[in-house]
């Protein structure tokens, strides 16, 4: 029967004719719901629309009673209307009635009709209304009666995303896709950012919905289609890889893209009158509604996989490319992006970026590192945000949370801008302090160094007044790098470090590969244990050529002024031992070919393994100095993985059995006259270093942001109390729980930031 009434398409063409006439936003509702009736051969043709408060409303019918119009709602979940709106799934009944969902609304005048056909209305997997066809005879709506409806509603999807119903709400009322939403992601960077939301690939515009001419469409999707294989066959080829991970990657992403469900399902929504683009998008928003809806990450990776195909198509079909408008960056943008390289940050204009969000990345991610070395308060993991953001959105990220808020109410953001303001205020303080010397009450000078991993790094390294770089984490270049940076390139970026810090010496650590820290053009080795496993020096010393190559590097930028270098995770002397003969060989190479050595150069280690704890005192004859890198330390000594989130916040590192070992280290290598310093993020942290001061270290590395609050922390410190106070505390203490509060108590009565 479908059909006689001019079938999808005319039906289109007078919903087009319609989005065209200069009438009233009610106007128009109410004139679309009049031909979809007509057309569907339907009594009845409502539109429910979802408000943020979770209320669906009556926003248009043809056929209920009009006296409803703005009065009849019902909850998401609540009566049919209401159970579509909740799983964004078409709903087709011969006998509405019967349904158990059925609510009865008597103000509509609707329980003459029988048979119903309801559909949401969607957008990026979100659903924004529902949209519904009843009839008075009992009958069955076919499959193409099903797919038209969806067709039409994504026309109205449009409709209200352009916002045009806004003013059709009541004052105070948002429509729900415009709502406030507190999403939650993980921490990467800390900082509260306040801003306006910039799309790091923006979305592609369709503006063309209705086809002129189906064959034509047809055609051009085939034609995308076909050229959008072939640039995935190139990748594969390009790549030219063998077996492993990667290949089988693109592999089942060349499979989806040879998906004959996906073709058809493309194909049917063009014989229903969409242009190509039209119809991918109207495909993509069922999977995303039905796959997001699943938890299986198995799932959500394919919904990714569709959605990266679904926006190559649409790149086909409509020419718009992935650039991003790095130009008219606003005074205050929130970048947000489903997934970031570490360079495209570096891209934008930083005086302008306020804050980061990212959907798929977290903590571990490179753009995270790039993120923190340059002081934007960023989140990750991010479920779905490029679903919930327009442009220019307002939107708070606090990066030390993982909160974002999106739209933010007032009271929201009037919080947040408190947050901001006394952040800022709190900073200026420590600005104040940066010519200030880190001297304790009673005289005792403490060194406050900065830790560092890329150049950007360096660059606070003035405002924060370091005394020098206590710890330069030299991975962190190599893994943003897109193959291993030849010699050269080391020997640059060593030279430019040193060059940008004016004569402040930086402690260079070695290659500290590994575990976490993957290089992702370097052959991954399988291994049940990372943490445990082939990293850091071990794979230095059984690679030597690695090594020695970062070390020339070194040494060459090092020519005539102080050169520190670091080796990580040594396990035994012995590894120090080789590690300082290879030195020695590139000194000498380098002295053979008449180039200047380093004036300096001094050679240390990090304590992070405990079998060092039996060796220190050999250990503090043989090198020039020692950092405690407290992280993978304490992570060992409790044998509780530092990345695992159950048992990371498991044991408290001010406990006695922590203590101890540092108070342990601290002591020996004072007998023996070895500088030591402490790199771990404790050292950063008020309460934690003030322990540590107790305990003996009198130098501390830290991130930049570190540095200001643990030197007020030293100048309200009275040492000897301290020391006398933890000393009788560890002493005492029977157990191994945690003594943060006893510490935080102390600090407090005696008025230190802690
Ligand atoms: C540490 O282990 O404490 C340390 C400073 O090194 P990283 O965090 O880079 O392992
Ligand atoms: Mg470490």
């Amino acid at each position: 029967m479908y059909g006689a009434h001019g079938g999808p398409r005319l039906l289109l063409r007078r919903l087009r004719e319609v989005m065209a006439e200069p009438v009233s936003p009610q106007a128009r509702l109410d004139k679309i719901v009049v031909h979809i009736a007509v057309n569907m051969v339907a009594e009845v043709c409502s539109v429910y629309v979802l408000r943020a408060d979770g209320w669906l409303e009556l926003y248009a019918t043809e056929g209920l009673n009009r006296e409803a119009v703005h009065l009849t709602m019902m909850r998401s979940g609540e009566g049919l209307v209401g159970r579509i709106a909740e799983t964004a799934e078409p709903l087709a009944l011969p006998n509405a009635q019967q349904h158990p969902s059925f609510s009865y609304r008597p103000e509509t005048g609707e329980e003459i009709y029988s048979s119903f056909l309801g559909v949401p209305i969607l957008r990026g997997g979100n659903t924004l209304g529902v949209l519904v066809v009843q009839n008075k005879a009992r009958r069955n709506y076919s499959e193409e009666e099903v797919e038209v409806l969806q067709t039409t509603a994504m026309l109205l999807a449009e409709m209200i995303a352009s916002g045009e119903l806004q003013s059709l709400v009541l004052p105070g009322i948002d429509i729900a896709l415009r709502r406030p939403l507190a999403l939650k992601g993980t921490p990467i960077a800390d900082g509260v950012g306040l801003g306006h939301v910039v799309l790091h690939e923006p979305r592609i515009i369709i503006k063309q919905l209705i086809a002129e001419d189906t064959m034509l469409e047809m055609e051009r999707l085939d034609r995308a289609i076909g050229a959008m294989r072939e640039s995935i066959d190139a990748l594969i080829e390009s790549r030219n890889m063998g077996p492993g991970e990667h290949r089988d990657v693109l592999e089942t992403f060349r499979m989806f893209a040879h998906d004959r469900g996906w073709l058809r399902r493309l194909r049917e929504a063009v014989s229903t009158g969409l242009t190509a683009e039209a119809a991918v998008e109207r495909v993509q928003n069922d999977a995303r509604a039905k796959l997001q809806r699943r938890t299986e990450p198995f799932m959500r990776e394919r919904l990714h996989d569709l959605d990266d195909l679904a926006n190559r198509l649409l790149h086909q079909l409509t020419g718009q490319s992935f650039v991003t408008a790095h130009e008219d960056l606003p005074d205050n943008a929130i970048i947000v992006a489903r997934t970031m390289g570490p360079a495209a940050l570096l891209e934008y204009d930083r005086s302008k970026v306020r804050g980061l969000v990212i959907e798929d990345g977290g903590a571990g991610s490179h753009v995270a590192i790039v993120a923190r070395a340059l002081g934007i308060a960023a989140a990750g993991d991010v479920a779905n945000i490029i679903d919930f953001v327009e442009p220019g959105d307002a939107l708070i990220v606090d990066g030390g949370s993982g909160d974002v808020h999106v739209r933010p109410p007032p009271d929201v953001q009037h919080a947040y801008a408190e947050k901001a303001r006394m952040r800022a205020r709190r900073q200026e303080q420590y600005l104040k302090l940066r010519d200030v010397p880190a001297v304790t009450r009673d005289g005792v000078p403490i060194d406050l160094h900065m830790n560092a991993g890329l150049l950007v790094d360096l660059e606070h390294v003035e405002e924060t007044g370091a005394a020098s770089i206590g710890l330069f984490r030299t991975e962190l270049q190599f893994m943003l790098a897109p193959r291993f940076p030849r010699m050269s390139e080391q020997e640059a970026l060593y030279r430019s470090a040193l060059d940008s810090v004016q004569g402040k010496p930086i402690t260079f650590r070695t290659l500290d590969i590994g575990s976490d820290k993957i290089l992702p053009y370097m052959t991954q080795v399988d291994e049940e244990n990372p943490a445990l496993g082939w990293r850091a020096i071990r794979i230095g010393l059984d690679r030597p050529g690695l090594l020695r190559s970062q070390l020339r590097g070194l040494l060459r930028a090092g020519a005539g002024r102080e050169l520190r270098i670091m080796f990580p995770m040594i396990a035994m002397l012995e590894e120090f031992e080789t590690a300082k003969a290879l030195v020695k060989r590139e000194l000498d190479l380098l002295v053979r070919n008449n180039r200047q050595p380093p004036s300096d150069l001094k050679l240390g280690i990090m304590v992070e393994v405990p079998s060092l704890l039996w060796q220190l005192d050999e250990i503090c004859q043989q090198v020039d100095f020692l950092s405690v890198g407290s992280n993978d330390l304490v992570q060992y000594l409790y044998a509780a993985d530092r990345d695992n989130k159950r048992v990371s916040e498991r044991f408290d590192p001010l406990s006695a059995p922590i203590l101890r070992v540092l108070k342990f280290i601290a002591e020996k290598a004072d007998a023996a006259g070895t500088p030591v310093t402490l790199c771990g993020e404790i050292g950063g942290r008020p309460l934690e270093a003030m322990a540590l001061l107790a305990l003996g270290f009198r130098g501390l590395s830290m991130s930049a942001a570190a540095i200001g609050p643990v030197k007020a922390m030293v100048l309200a410190t009275h040492l000897g109390e301290v020391e006398a106070f933890v000393a009788d505390l560890i002493a005492r203490e029977t157990g191994g729980h945690s003594l943060r509060d006893t510490l935080r108590k102390f600090g407090k009565a005696r008025g230190i930031p802690v």
